[in-house]
C-alpha cells in the first residue's frame, strides 16, 4: 500500500497510520505497573527522571546514532518547519540525553549522573510484531564516570525489571566487547579485506554494509550472511588490551552478582556510538529477532556531540515487548482501577441528595461512579453490573421521604436498608478499611 492509500477517504472513519496504536485502558494498567517497577528501581539506585523533546534537531541523531546506521538511513521520520530548519522525531533517547547534558552543563553537578527516562520513541520500521512506528521505550543512563563496576551494575538493574516484570525466564543477557573506535577501525579493515571476492554470497543490505559499516555483516540475521560471519576474522582477536582487560573486570563483576550471561562474539549493536561494553536481552525463544533491550558503553560520544570527553554507558528497553512477554505469560497486573459502589438514583430530588453523598464517598476512598443518566433504577443496576461494581447504592423517591438508602450486594444479590447518614460507614465496612482508596497526592503539599 503507497502512503497515499492510507489517507482516509471523505466521510470514511478515522483509523490511525500504520504502525501506530492507541493505548487503552487495559493496556495502560501494564505501562502504570511497568513504569512503578522502573520508578522504584531507578530510586533504589539514585537515579533520577529525565524527558528530553518529542523532536530535536536531525544533526542531533545523526551525529550520535551514526550515518550508516539503519535507523538514520532509513528510519527517521524527518521534516521541516515553516522556517525549513530540519527536524526529527526521537529514535532513541540517548542522543537526546547527551544534548541535554551539555546544555545544561550537567557535568558541573556531583557526578556521575545517573538519569532514567519513560518516552516514545519514533521509527519509520516495517510494522510488524513487536516492531511499531511508535514505541515505548524506558532506559539508564551513567555518565561522567568509567568503570565496569557501573556497566555491571546497570545490566543489574536491568535483570532486576525483568525479574520484577515477570519476564527474566524468557530471555538470555548477550554480553560482547566491541573495543574503542581506533581498534575497530583496525578489526573493519579485516573484515573488508576478508570479504573481497565474496560479495556476491551477501544479500543487498550487507552489499552496503561492506562498504559503509562492514560491522554490522556479523549480526545479519540472513542465512547465507550468517555462514560467512561465522568464518570471518573474530572482532576480539583486534581489540585494544584495555577494553578486554575492561570487559573482564565486568564479568567478575557479573559473577559476583550472580548475572548469568552468554559471551556473544558477534554482538555489535546498531549505533555506531557504542565502544568496549555492548550488551542485549534475547527473548529466548525468537533470539536477537526481538530483542527487548540492549545497551552498551558510549565514552566518545559525549565529544562527538560537542561536550568534554565523558565516559558514559545506558540501557533501553522496549514496553511493548516485555508487554507482549508478560501476556504470553498470562501475567495479570495488579490494578487500583476497579470500581468499589455504583449510585443508582430515580428522580431529580434523589439526584440532588446523591450528588454530596457521591463526593463524602470519593473522600472516604470509596470509589465511586453514580448519578448519571435519566434510566430506570434496573437498567442502573444492569450498568452497576456491566462496570463490575461489587456493591450499589440504591436511592429512589420512597428513599429520600424516608432519609435511607439501600446498600445492593451485586454478587450475592441480598440488599439491606440502611439510614442515610450511616451509608459510608456500612459501606467501608462491606469494602473493608485496607482497600479504601485514600492516596491523594494533593495532600502532601499542605502536610
Ligand atoms: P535498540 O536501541 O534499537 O536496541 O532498541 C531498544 C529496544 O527498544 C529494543 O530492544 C526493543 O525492545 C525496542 N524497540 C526498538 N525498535 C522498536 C520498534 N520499532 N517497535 C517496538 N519496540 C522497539
Amino acid at each position: 500500500m503507497t502512503g497515499m492509500d492510507e489517507k482516509p477517504k471523505k466521510h470514511e472513519q478515522f483509523q490511525t497510520p500504520k504502525g501506530v496504536h492507541d493505548i487503552l485502558p487495559e493496556d495502560h494498567e501494564y505501562h502504570t505497573f511497568i513504569k512503578k517497577v522502573v520508578r522504584h528501581r531507578a530510586r533504589q539506585a539514585g537515579f533520577r527522571r529525565i524527558s528530553t523533546p518529542m523532536f530535536e534537531f536531525t544533526e542531533v541523531f545523526k551525529r550520535s546514532i551514526g550515518d550508516t546506521s539503519d535507523i538514520v538511513t532509513k528510519e527517521m521520520y524527518t521534516f521541516q518547519d515553516r522556517k525549513g530548519r530540519s527536524l526529527t522525531l526521537k529514535p532513541e533517547c540517548t542522543a537526546g540525553v547527551v544534548r541535554a547534558y551539555i546544555q545544561n552543563n550537567m557535568n558541573q553537578l556531583p557526578q556521575p549522573m545517573m538519569l532514567y527516562y519513560y518516552e516514545p520513541c519514533f521509527r519509520y520500521d516495517r510494522p510488524q510484531k513487536g516492531r511499531y512506528r511508535q514505541f515505548w521505550q524506558f532506559g539508564f543512563e551513567i555518565l561522567g564516570e568509567s568503570d565496569p563496576a557501573l556497566d555491571a551494575q546497570l545490566i543489574q538493574m536491568a535483570f532486576k525489571i525483568c525479574q520484577d516484570l515477570g519476564v527474566d525466564k524468557l530471555i538470555s543477557l548477550q554480553i560482547n566487547t566491541i573495543g574503542t573506535p581506533e581498534a575497530r577501525k583496525k578489526y573493519m579493515q579485516v573484515l573488508q579485506d576478508f570479504y573481497v571476492g565474496k560479495e556476491r554470497s551477501l544479500c543487498e543490505e550487507c552489499k552496503i554494509r561492506l562498504k559503509k559499516n562492514p560491522m554490522r555483516l556479523l549480526d545479519c540475521k540472513e542465512e547465507d550472511c550468517q555462514i560467512l560471519a561465522g568464518l570471518a576474522p573474530v572482532m576480539r582477536d583486534y581489540l585494544d588490551k584495555e577494553s578486554i582487560e575492561f570487559h573482564e573486570e565486568m564479568k567478575g563483576y557479573l559473577d559476583e552478582i550472580g548475572i548469568k550471561y552468554t559471551e556473544n562474539p558477534k554482538l555489535v549493536r546498531g549505533l555506531d556510538y557504542y565502544a568496549k561494553t555492548v550488551f542485549e536481552f534475547w527473548d529466548k525463544s525468537e533470539g536477537a529477532q526481538n530483542a527487548i533491550g540492549g545497551g552498551g558503553r558510549y565514552d566518545g560520544l559525549m565529544e562527538l556531540m560537542g561536550g568534554q570527553p565523558t565516559p558514559a554507558v545506558g540501557f533501553a528497553a522496549g514496553v511493548e515487548r516485555i508487554m507482549a512477554n508478560m501476556k504470553r505469560e498470562k501475567i495479570r497486573v495488579p490494578t487500583k482501577d476497579d470500581l468499589h459502589v455504583f449510585v443508582a438514583q430515580l428522580g431529580k430530588e434523589a439526584k440532588r441528595k446523591c450528588l454530596p453523598l457521591i463526593e463524602q464517598m470519593r473522600e472516604s476512598g470509596l470509589k465511586t461512579m453514580g448519578a448519571m443518566g435519566k434510566g430506570a433504577i434496573n437498567i442502573q443496576l444492569k450498568l452497576a453490573d456491566k462496570f463490575k461494581a461489587p456493591f450499589a447504592v440504591i436511592i429512589g423517591i420512597t428513599e429520600v421521604r424516608e432519609n435511607v438508602a439501600i446498600i445492593r450486594d451485586m454478587k450475592k444479590g441480598v440488599q439491606e436498608k440502611v439510614a442515610f447518614e450511616d451509608v459510608i460507614d456500612r459501606l467501608v465496612e462491606l469494602i473493608g478499611k485496607k482497600n479504601l482508596d485514600k492516596y491523594s497526592p494533593g495532600e502532601l503539599l499542605y502536610s
